[in-house]
């Protein structure tokens, strides 16, 4: 069976693993000049089941609605994109009731349980060099309420098998000693052991290395611009001045999947929430981080990645428009002066690596992947906030679907018919 995947980032990378694994005859086509190089390039890093949560959380409009147009807001809606996406946005508003939050929640437990036990028990054995540690993640916390409504929600994560530890500042700082500078306003944490961390563009050069030397063709500098479809079958990608054929085609073009899969007649509900992150060296004369640590107080999320710290946050609903806004990386500058203080006094601020991504986000909040209603036309993309976490789970549920075997988890959850 010969499969064309278009896109060469996380999830069409890890697709593509899967699909050759089944004995596929695979070809990656990406439009850049290497994989990984467009959102999975400098993300957080984290594996998190235990983060799983869409950004809809009952009570989100409010948020949101307080938060159009600050610049050094963690949310940022430009007032001209809202309009642009007020059909999305309606959509994600709709679901942040407390019933449809908690369903996509469960969704998003269970992908992200079985991805990381498929990073662990498929891709584990194949020793990728990507910066990887298996530490867990610590979130840290400035309230009681703060704890105790994080608690609650761990507590349903419990129940999908997701374990955790509730802990007093001590305990947080016992744990990541380079806390300590900040101990007096943590009122506690949660530690949620079995999360892990990771450099996905290394994991993308290594897996995709891995890919071609089992014979996985890979077309780089390529963009296809349309998907031609014959009797309702996929039929084969088009570029400006070639055909690919393929007896089936997986789309895993990120936030782009939606203006190529529009070229076969789909609409499908994923819009560019773009990211920032900086990348800074560790300094020397401190304590180094030991382990991800995520400040729920000001939504950051911080991570040890081999000798360097990946600090990332913010979301900014403003089209595709990759510009770095200096307040945006301000404020990430800001969130590790106030998690390690000593750190941002010692750090080197020329050395500092600043990027923007898209996420590509569905207004639910749960990925979108599996068969189309075109034959031989597959989805694998929507994974949002959490595509790194979701990575290794879809890219073997969607190969598992492409060659008719039965997936592990529920098709119907993730599927574009829900829309
Ligand atoms: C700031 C930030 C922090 C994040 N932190 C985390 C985190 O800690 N944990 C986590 O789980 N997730 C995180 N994410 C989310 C995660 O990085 C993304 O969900 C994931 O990288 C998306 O991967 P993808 O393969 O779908 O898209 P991409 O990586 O964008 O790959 C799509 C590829 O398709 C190619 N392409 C597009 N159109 C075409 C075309 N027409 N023809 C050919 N090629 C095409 C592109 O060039 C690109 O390489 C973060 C995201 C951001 C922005």
């Amino acid at each position: 069976m010969k499969v064309l995947v278009v896109g060469g980032g996380l999830l069409g990378i890890t697709t593509a693993w899967f699909l050759n694994e089944h004995g596929a005859d695979v070809t990656v086509i990406e439009e850049g000049l290497e994989v990984g190089a467009d959102t999975s390039f400098a993300n957080g890093g984290m594996l998190h089941a235990s983060q799983a949560s869409p950004w809809n959380e009952p009570g989100v409009i409010l948020k949101a609605l307080r938060m159009i147009g600050r610049e050094d807001s963690p949310l940022l809606i430009r007032p001209n994109a809202l309009f642009r996406m007020l059909p999305w946005a309606l959509a994600f508003f709709r679901n942040s009731s407390p019933e449809l939050f908690m369903k996509n929640l469960g969704k998003n437990t269970r992908l992200a349980d079985y991805s990381l036990s498929v990073m662990n028990e498929h891709l584990g054995a194949l020793n990728l060099n990507f910066e990887d540690s298996h530490k867990g993640i610590l979130k840290i916390y400035e309230t009681k309420d703060e704890v105790r409504s994080a608690s609650k929600i761990a507590s349903r994560g419990n129940t999908d098998n997701i374990p955790y530890e509730v802990l007093d500042s001590d305990k947080v700082v016992q744990l990541e000693p380079a806390l300590g500078d900040v101990k007096h306003r943590i009122e506690g944490g949660i530690y949620f052991p079995n999360d892990m961390s990771g450099n996905a563009y290394l994991f993308c050069k290594e897996l995709s290395a891995r890919c071609a030397s089992r014979g996985v063709r890979f077309i780089y500098d390529c963009r296809i611009n349309g998907v031609n479809i014959e009797q309702k079958t996929f039929h084969s990608l088009e570029t400006d001045n070639e055909r690919y054929h393929g007896d089936a085609c997986v789309v895993a073009a990120g936030s782009y999947s939606p203006n190529l899969l529009k070229t076969a007649g789909l609409k499908v509900p994923v819009q560019p929430v773009k990211g920032y992150s900086i990348t800074i060296p560790t300094p020397g004369g401190v304590i180094s981080p030991r382990i991800p640590v995520i400040d729920e107080h000001y939504h950051s999320a911080i991570c040890p990645l081999g000798d360097h710290l990946r600090v990332a946050g913010t979301a900014e609903f403003s089209g595709f428009n990759k510009e770095l806004n200096p307040r945006r990386i301000e404020n990430l500058f800001e969130l590790i002066r106030k998690v390690y203080p000593r750190i941002f006094d010692y750090m080197d601020k020329e050395k500092i690596k600043k990027w923007s991504g898209f996420r590509p986000m569905t207004p639910d909040g749960v990925g979108v992947m599996g068969a189309t209603n075109i034959k031989g036309l597959y989805i694998n993309t929507g994974h949002g906030h959490l595509g790194w976490t979701m990575a290794p789970g879809a890219g073997k549920f969607v190969a598992d679907v492409v060659v008719d075997e039965d997936p592990e988890i529920n098709m119907e959850d993730y599927s574009l018919e829900r829309f």
